[in-house]
């Protein structure tokens, strides 16, 4: 069996195009278009480039953006009075730090920092809580997560009732896709179990699962003899594993590979995501849908 490929490259267009129709709408009946800030401070080239494209995404869908970008030495204070300006920010609807930030400031006290209901990254504790509460206390749910849930939804494949298995258990992947797989409602009701590196037998829960979510940082990790006949696999795994020259531009560019044997899983999988291609496009999409939500939530329209 060859498994049907989920793109993430595709829905990434399918969806940026429907946020883009609806803040149309919305700037023709409020006269509003969602704002997104990103703070950046120093100048790491992932966080460059990153930051580069969330901005370049924002405004192609419509909204107003900035970029704030901070130099390496700006102190904890002067970061927190920033975010503080953009609370009270009304035009401002989300909030972004790109992290890693320097070691001289606390990670945890600038995220703290940010008003919950700007929080599109969802990383504020008090998003935290509501994701666990699940239902209509969900805001802003996190950005890769979302990806994944909004993937495995719009490729049709059933999630009630299913046995879902994570590997891996971080704050920004595991336990959060964990949490909204196994909520009471559409896309989820599933059936959670999370492994990780203290599992005695990781291989005996992966070859349970009707959907297995694999966001370890391990390339290769999942062997194809884990996987379910028939399964649905999202591989969330980013791993370089060396360089190439790229055919289109002549430059040095990764070599990247997921967490799970795609040649071999293919061939067993009913559904896989493909690295690169499959999850990561979804991330920077569903921060923009966060920030759409944020200033629904504002306008109070659903
Ligand atoms: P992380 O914070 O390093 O967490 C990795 C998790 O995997 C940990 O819980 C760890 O277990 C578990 N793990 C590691 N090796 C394992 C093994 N051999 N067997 C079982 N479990 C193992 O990583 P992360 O931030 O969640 O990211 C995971 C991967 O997803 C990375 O490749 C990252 O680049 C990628 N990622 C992609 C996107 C995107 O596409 N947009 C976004 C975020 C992350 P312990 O807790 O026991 O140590």
């Amino acid at each position: 069996m060859t498994a049907k490929l989920i793109k993430g490259t595709e829905i990434r267009e399918q969806i940026l195009e429907e946020i883009t129709a609806e803040v149309a709408q919305i700037k023709e009946k409020h006269g509003v278009v969602p704002g997104l800030v990103t703070i950046l401070v120093g100048e790491n080239p992932a966080s460059v480039s990153y930051v580069t494209l969330k901005i370049k995404t924002a405004h192609r869908v419509g909204f107003k953006e900035i970029q704030d970008n901070q130099p390496e030495d700006i102190s904890e204070d002067q970061l927190l009075a920033l975010i503080d300006k953009y609370n009270k920010d009304d035009s401002i609807h989300g909030i972004l730090v790109q992290l890693p930030l320097p070691k001289h400031i606390d990670e945890k006290k600038v995220i703290n920092a940010i008003d919950p209901d700007k929080d599109v990254d969802g990383f504020h504790p008090v998003n935290v809580g509501r994701l666990m509460i699940g239902g209509d206390e969900v805001k802003f749910p996190p950005c890769t997560p979302a990806g994944i849930q909004e993937m495995i939804v719009r490729s049709g494949v059933e999630t009630s009732g299913a046995e879902v298995v994570v590997v891996g258990r971080s704050n920004i992947v595991g336990k959060p896709i964990a949490n909204m797989m196994l909520q009471k409602g559409p896309g989820a009701n599933s059936t959670v179990t999370v492994v990780h590196t203290r599992t005695r037998d990781i291989a005996y829960h992966c070859k349970r699962a009707d959907i297995l979510i694999v966001a370890a940082g391990v390339p290769g990790l999942v062997k194809p003899e884990w996987i379910k006949p028939g399964s649905c696999v999202i591989d969330v795994g980013v791993n370089r594993v060396g360089e190439k020259i790229s055919e289109k531009t002549g430059k040095k560019v990764a070599i990247l590979r997921g967490d799970v044997d795609f040649e071999a899983a293919k061939e067993i999988a009913g559904y896989i995501t493909p690295v690169p291609g499959g999850v990561g496009p979804m991330t920077i999409t569903m921060l923009m849908k966060n920030t759409l939500k944020s200033l629904k939530f504002k306008l109070g329209i659903d």
